[in-house]
């Protein structure tokens, strides 16, 4: 099956299963929002929790808060939103449809991109053991031929970004003929530039002075409290304060599912640096960060690092980790060296001191700061992208398993008396009622146990715990393992140990050190 495909069957069974809803769906839906159903808020929140520890708790120099969504509006004009937070938009003609220019051009070279890996495929499978990828990569006249292209392309784009140069924007997509994927047309509009902030009125009045916007990342909550934060809590450089949020963007193109959208959470961290070490913690939280993801265990291939073509207004330094979606390799997390832009433009538009008196070096300066800023909803889909599987069994049947990590799933356990009669319910409740006080489980009475199974499989349940009237008699249950499918009969007084180390979050802390 191709990757649109399973993308397809993705979405419908994050619907059918209770991950994710169309926001507003029964009003025909509201374009790139969408709502977490009872499964998927359960992973979003141990998404959150996973990240939260790993900051707060594996970090003594590191704190957390929680700031309003609603902020002073001067805060935009510092940050620099207010001018700066565009994109460029382009309009194709005959399909009425709207891009951002800037995607396009990235889409097209990512084309020339997956032209070398489809080589470099046939290459290896043609030559086996013997093939050596650094030297086909150097002389291979298709490679080459497609490299030299990317190196063009991409030398035109930068430059045109970083002089925001708009109509060399659109020069690169007439010259390199990129179509318009709906109506297949060149028939382009002039390249604009679009603010992605939306905004609204506090008050009665709806005067100009009123206007303030919902915030299009948490970070600024965290800059505008960061002296509150070091004072009270006694904080010394370097220190870190991490937030998770929602955001919100009104995204010019919103396709791609939870990828792209107008509301959407993040998981921001700041990390107050003295001035000149910001380079040694930008590396420092680039590897962290990178560990933070491997220990996930999904694919460490499907990872990547990508440094910005064009550098935000506030950065000197800055790298994406990019996730390999069904639809390419995208940005997942942004690390970012933010310099002391935010803080100094705070001093400088509030007329307050941001600066830090730092004991060691007996001076004050403003600190200069590093970002990790990941988008959940992304995490989210690249957590549930990569547990979809759609296997087929031996015995000819099919099942879709999410095959999420212990520690993430939604239920860690569902308890199964193997007939609704003879007092195998009880007994289930006497488990449950065990399991209860310590992870999220469910009881299923309906229907046969390969279809119980087969629904737990499809929200990723990894345990089903089985009673039997043998259960009766022995006090022993029957374990099942949603991965492998393998059952063990075990003592029903282990079942919460067992299941305890299966699903600690304890693990994925341990290989992040
Ligand atoms: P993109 O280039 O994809 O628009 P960005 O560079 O604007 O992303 P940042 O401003 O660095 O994104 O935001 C940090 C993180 O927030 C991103 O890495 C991403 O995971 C998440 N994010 C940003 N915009 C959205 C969105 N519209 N929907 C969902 N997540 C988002």
């Amino acid at each position: 099956m191709n990757q649109e495909d399973l993308f397809k069957n993705l979405i419908a069974h994050c619907k059918e299963y209770g991950f994710i809803f169309q926001s507003s769906e029964v009003y025909d839906g509201l374009s790139a929002v969408y709502d977490y159903g009872q499964n998927g808020s359960e992973l979003k929140n141990n998404i959150k929790e996973y990240w939260w520890k790993s900051m707060v708790q594996l970090h003594e120099n590191i704190v957390g808060i929680d700031s309003a969504i609603f902020m002073h509006p001067t805060i935009w004009k510092a940050s620099g939103h207010v001018d700066a937070f565009n994109d460029p938009l382009i309009d194709n003609k005959d399909s009425k449809k709207r891009y951002r220019a800037d995607v396009l051009i990235e889409d097209h070279i990512a084309k020339y991109e997956q032209k070398i890996d489809k080589d470099v495929t046939k290459a290896s499978e043609k030559f086996g053991a013997s093939f050596d990828k650094e030297m086909f990569l150097k002389t291979n006249p298709n490679v080459l031929r497609n490299q030299q292209k990317i190196d063009e392309i991409h030398t035109r784009f930068a430059k045109a970004l970083n002089d925001s140069n708009l109509e060399e924007l659109r020069q690169i997509i007439i010259d390199n003929e990129i179509v318009c994927p709906i109506s297949g047309s060149k028939n382009w509009t002039e390249v604009r530039q679009f603010n992605l902030m939306f905004s609204t009125q506090m008050g009665s009045v709806s005067e100009d002075a009123n206007t303030i916007y919902l915030r299009p990342e948490t970070a600024q909550g965290i800059f505008v409290n960061y002296l509150n934060v070091q004072k009270t809590g006694r904080m010394k450089i370097p220190f870190g304060i991490a937030q998770i949020g929602k955001a919100f963007r009104n995204e010019i193109v919103a396709r791609q599912f939870i990828f792209r959208m107008r509301e959407f959470e993040q998981m921001e961290m700041q990390f107050f640096v003295r001035p000149g070490e910001e380079m040694k913690w930008y590396e420092y939280w680039k590897e962290k960060r990178m560990k933070w993801h491997h220990a996930l265990g999904i694919s460490q291939n499907k990872y990547r690092f990508h440094n910005h073509d064009k550098l935000a207004h506030y950065a000197n330094a800055a790298a994406d980790i990019e996730f390999e979606f069904p639809f390419g390799f995208k940005e997942l997390e942004g690390i970012h060296s933010r310099t002391d832009f935010d803080l100094g433009r705070h001093q400088e538009f509030s007329g307050k001191k941001m600066q830090y008196f730092d004991p060691e070096l007996n001076e004050s300066y403003i600190p200069y700061v590093v970002e990790t800023s990941i988008g959940l909803d992304r995490t989210f889909l690249a957590i549930v992208g990569n547990a979809y599987t759609e296997e087929k069994l031996e015995d000819g049947t099919d099942r879709v398993v999410m095959k999420i990590p212990a520690a993430l799933a939604p239920v860690k356990a569902t308890v199964m008396p193997l007939v609704k009669k003879d007092g195998l319910p009880e007994k289930a409740r006497e488990i449950m009622d065990k399991l209860k006080f310590d992870f999220n489980c469910q009881i299923d009475e309906k229907d046969s146990i390969g279809k119980r199974y087969r629904r737990q499989d499809a929200i990723g349940t990894p345990f089903c715990i089985t009673v039997d009237h043998q259960t009766l008699e022995d006090n022993m249950v029957t374990i099942r393992y949603r991965d492998t499918m393998v059952q063990e009969r075990i003592p029903m007084d282990s079942v919460n140990k067992i299941i305890a180390e299966k699903v600690s979050m304890k693990t994925l802390f341990e290989k992040q050190a």
